[in-house]
């Protein structure tokens, strides 16, 4: 007989070895097996609409069942053109004139085409400027694809902005591309003009590409406004290769559909080859989920309904208002307000509340008041003082909740 304890064992890939995803990490199967164990567990760590009673609009469902009989088959790998069209008129409208069917690509989310779009662009070493905090994907799939993750921090004291002097000074010769997210996850913050303007002329002058997350740009409060960046390159030279992402996950909350896309705009002459690399990604992965691409050209034309959820009165914008005021009355809990998305980054005092682990500190506020958040360098951001919270339960279930959060930390001052 063969003895099996002499076979070796089966290993995962070395690239894997410093790709992190971690609001998905031991937080989440911590929170599993307590559900297991017959817990109710309030998750307030992941930015999933539908759950919280955010259901999309009927006319996206209606589209989808009513495509259905019509989407068995594969589609165009880059996806179907009229909901391509929808896409380029979309932005047709925001200002981007010649956005045309063939600068569209769809994808099963915005995830799906953040690592078509960083495979089809890196080689080991390149280096990719994100910022800290961020939506961690960016860094993970960066460093999959060989690259390196080079963080430009986001300034707390300062509405969560960037501060182009601190990106600049993190170019190097390797330096590939510029990402942002605005507005942006997990900190809030929306962009203005002049940050906007200064990022895209340092991907001018020092020719990166501008890769712009902006899948909550229709999520902003009070007079808040996200400016596409492709747009502000288009009116300052058009001569900035951008790559502008978004989707159906958040404005019309069917993050389960998957269902996003990609714009492709600037000098595209110069990025031909880049750009067969990019279809030929698109190509590999035969074609996004067909009837949700049904989905798109409804969703994109006629009325937001996101509107009625981000005004006074609305759900998002009342939960948001709650969950920063209820933040704020906690002793050592400083919070910035956001101006966009759906999400509130607060710092507890070190000198109140020395944490060595947030991760650790996270999975015992989960084990004793059944609230789930995500820490803080889940986002790569540099220290152990920070949590996300999702604003996305009703005004009582967070009252209730960050009630769990004081108490918690009341005992963690007293301990
Ligand atoms: N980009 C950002 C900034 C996000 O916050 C998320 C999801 O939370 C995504 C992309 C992924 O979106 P999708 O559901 O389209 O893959």
């Amino acid at each position: 007989f063969q003895d099996l304890t002499q076979q070796s064992e089966f290993k995962q890939a070395q690239k894997l070895r410093n790709v992190r995803y971690d609001v998905r990490g031991p937080i989440a199967e911590e929170a599993a097996r307590l559900e297991h164990a017959g817990h109710r567990i309030t998750k307030l760590n992941i930015g999933n609409m539908a759950p919280f009673g955010f259901e999309a609009p009927d006319s996206i469902l209606v589209d989808m069942i009513k495509n259905l009989p019509t989407a068995q088959g594969y589609s165009d790998s880059q996806g179907i053109y009229s909901a391509r069209t929808a896409v380029a008129q979309y932005y047709q409208s925001r200002g981007m004139r010649d956005a045309e069917v063939e600068d569209v690509i769809l994808g099963n989310g915005v995830s799906e085409l953040i690592t078509m779009v960083l495979q089809a662009m890196l080689n080991p070493g390149d280096e990719v400027l994100i910022p800290a905090p961020d939506y961690p994907l960016w860094t993970g799939v960066t460093t999959l694809a060989g690259g390196r993750a080079v963080h430009y921090i986001c300034d707390e004291n300062n509405r969560w902005w960037p501060d182009p002097e601190e990106i600049e000074s993190k170019v190097t010769p390797a330096t590939k591309a510029l990402v942002l997210i605005n507005p942006n996850n997990p900190t809030g913050a929306v962009y203005p003009r002049e940050i906007l303007e200064a990022m895209v002329d340092i991907c001018r002058r020092h020719n990166l590409i501008l890769l712009a997350d902006e899948i909550y740009e229709k999520i902003t409060y009070d007079d808040a406004e996200a400016i596409n960046a492709c747009t502000v390159v288009r009116d300052t030279g058009d001569d900035v290769f951008t790559i502008t992402f978004s989707g159906l996950s958040k404005t019309w909350r069917v993050a389960g559909f998957r269902s996003g896309w990609i714009l492709i705009s600037g000098p595209k002459y110069r990025a031909k080859n880049y750009l067969e690399g990019l279809t030929l990604m698109s190509n590999l992965r035969m074609c996004p989920n067909v009837p949700a691409q049904h989905a798109i050209q409804t969703a994109l034309g006629g009325y937001q309904s996101i509107d009625e959820f981000i005004y006074p009165g609305g759900r998002l914008y009342e939960q948001r208002n709650a969950a920063y005021k209820l933040l704020s009355d906690i002793e050592g809990v400083k919070v910035e307000q956001m101006d966009g998305a759906m999400y509130l980054f607060p710092r507890l005092d070190p000198k109140i509340y020395p944490i060595d682990n947030d991760e650790a500190f996270v999975i015992e506020l989960l084990r004793q008041q059944k609230i789930l958040v995500s820490h803080g360098r889940a986002f790569n951001w540099i220290d152990d003082q920070h949590f996300r919270l999702v604003t996305l339960p009703a005004v009582e279930e967070l009252e209730e909740a960050v009630a769990g959060i004081a108490d918690f930390l009341a005992d963690y001052r007293d301990a």
